[in-house]
């Protein structure tokens, strides 16, 4: 599949997307200085407080993006980089971004450069992926202040097509707006027409900072919603790797932290689930080539400058390793499987986790149809599936029983092919006709199926109606959905008679019970036939 996108300069930015699901993609994102593939950590260099090198970065981790901060370069080592350029003043062959001073200005109030100047910078130390010097929000600030910095950083990126003199340089425009939703949706309408290559979300690092991660859901879709789908997007500082599955789904393909480097000067040791101190450690989770022959005592014996280092060179693998996992995750199609793991793993995780339910229906618009695995449903949680949105939709707009069809027979399954299949089935429908006295031509078999609802018997091939697992009894809410969509069925749909088949002592007979009171309500009239 080749995803194209070619801005107005006819400068082609290619980023070529080969496997997709939610919204995450493993695209290959073309730079100068090589092919990126995405979705991509990159590391935060700072210099001045490295304790593994660029180089160790490129060749011991395979790392082949990283971010540095051209503001910081230019203050303290202009000269020496514009003479070696940035590729050999970090010593690294591989694709490097920079950003421009935008999270000193919200650190220290101003810095000392011009939009104008960093630009020019960024172009002569020859980096591969450049940001404008934007103007970011911040978070405690008023709305006026918030919508001023939207505009300001629109002036500023309009000046951009003036003052750049490449064209072989990828550009990022950052959204702003901060928490201010309406805003962040209309700072991306408006860069959006501006001729970026990548978009990035400005100054989310206060949101990440408190957990407060379902509003960095909202910042997140509220800039997605708006700006084209197929322009590659970066989240600024998603520092920790608990969290990259939630931003790879949301559409994040290149995020950057300091976090392993930063916490690793404080002690403090990264896990997929969180951040562990290492004096509360008495064994190591994790089997990198840092910790597999060590224990923790044997870190906190350590001269500091070493535990330093053998730290970051542990988080470091956390992160890389669990990039891989998520694109594996995006291959098989079970990334939203991966999510619910991870997002288990901390309450404000799964709070953002269940923010998704407010998108459910983008997610199911750019989301893949068929996929190689079957799916599981664990809670609730799944009913925001792009999968059940997507039946649940083509039942209301699309399907129209057989002509023939008088009587429906409601019957209910947790896999509709293996209930075809079984022999109780079978004698039970035949029964049901004898007992009903109702012809088999006039019947017609519509499964109720957690969590999806409907499903007529005709369908019951078609993805992924039969290719999944459900734990059951489901939860209350998954009953309450399954019971809803019975009743919008039965409201839509004509039959002369419906009869719904429960089995007694089952989940079947609650939502029996919802569609009842629901059909009693309406002075309407609904069978019950217990097995
Ligand atoms: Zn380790």
């Amino acid at each position: 599949m080749l995803r194209l996108f070619v801005n107005r300069r006819q400068k082609m930015v290619e980023f070529e997307v080969k496997n997709k699901d939610l919204l995450a993609r493993i695209g290959r994102l073309k730079t100068k200085s090589g092919i990126v593939e995405t979705p991509a950590f990159l590391p935060v260099i700072n210099m001045a407080k490295q304790s593994v090198t660029p180089r160790e970065l490129w060749e011991e981790f395979g790392c082949r993006i990283l971010i540095t901060n051209a503001y910081i370069i230019k203050k303290q080592h202009a000269d020496k980089a514009l003479n070696m350029g940035i590729h050999s003043f970090l010593d690294f062959p591989g694709t490097i971004m920079t950003d421009s001073g935008a999270y000193q200005i919200l650190a220290y109030g101003d810095i000392e450069a011009t939009p104008d100047e960093i630009i020019k910078f960024q172009e002569e130390i020859d980096t591969d992926i450049a940001t404008i010097l934007d103007l970011p929000t911040g978070w405690a600030v008023s709305k006026e202040r918030a919508e001023y910095t939207v505009r300001e950083t629109v002036n500023r990126a309009g000046k951009l097509q003036e003052l750049r003199s490449r064209n072989d340089i990828l550009w990022v425009g950052p959204i702003q707006g901060g928490r201010y939703l309406d805003l962040v949706a209309k700072s991306a309408r408006k860069m959006s027409r501006i001729q970026f290559d990548i978009h990035a979300l400005g100054s989310p690092t206060p949101v990440m900072e408190q957990y407060l991660f379902d509003l960095l859901v909202d910042m997140i879709f509220a800039a997605k919603m708006n700006l084209p789908f197929n322009r590659p997007f970066h989240l600024f500082g998603a520092g920790h790797p608990f969290m990259f599955a939630l931003a790879v789904a949301l559409g994040c393909d290149l995020f950057d932290s300091a976090a392993y480097n930063i916490f690793a000067q404080d002690d403090r040791y990264l896990t997929t689930y969180g951040t562990v101190h290492l004096k509360e450690l008495e064994y190591l989770p994790c089997s990198c080539p840092v910790c597999y022959k060590r224990d923790a005592q044997d870190f906190r014996e350590m001269p500091k400058r070493e535990r330093e280092t053998e730290l970051t060179r542990h988080n470091l693998h956390v992160c890389f390793a669990e990039i891989k996992r998520i694109k594996q995750a995006i291959r098989e199609g079970r990334l939203w499987e991966h999510l619910m793991r991870r997002t288990h793993g901390h309450p404000s995780l799964l709070q953002a986790m269940k923010r998704l339910k407010d998108y459910c229906e983008f997610i199911e618009r750019h989301s893949p149809v068929v996929k190689k695995s079957g799916l599981f449903f664990f809670s609730s949680i799944d009913l925001a599936r792009p999968e059940v949105i997507r039946h649940d939709k083509k039942l209301r707009e699309r399907y129209t029983p057989p002509e023939k069809a008088k009587v429906l027979v409601l019957y209910p399954s947790v896999g509709p092919r293996r209930t075809l299949r079984s022999k109780l089935y079978k004698r039970a429908l035949a029964d049901i006709c004898e007992k009903l006295r109702i012809d088999h031509s006039e019947a017609q078999v519509c499964f109720y199926i957690p969590p999806f609802g409907v499903v007529p018997k005709e369908l019951s091939d078609v993805y992924p109606l039969s290719q999944f697992e459900i734990v059951c009894p489901p939860d209350a809410d998954t009953i309450r959905y399954v019971a809803q969509r019975i009743i919008d069925y039965l409201r839509e749909k004509r039959y002369e008679r419906r009869v719904m088949i429960i089995k007694s002592g089952t989940w079947q007979e609650e939502i029996a019970q919802i569609c009842k009171e629901a059909f009693e309500k309406e002075g309407k009239f609904l069978e019950f036939l217990i097995v």
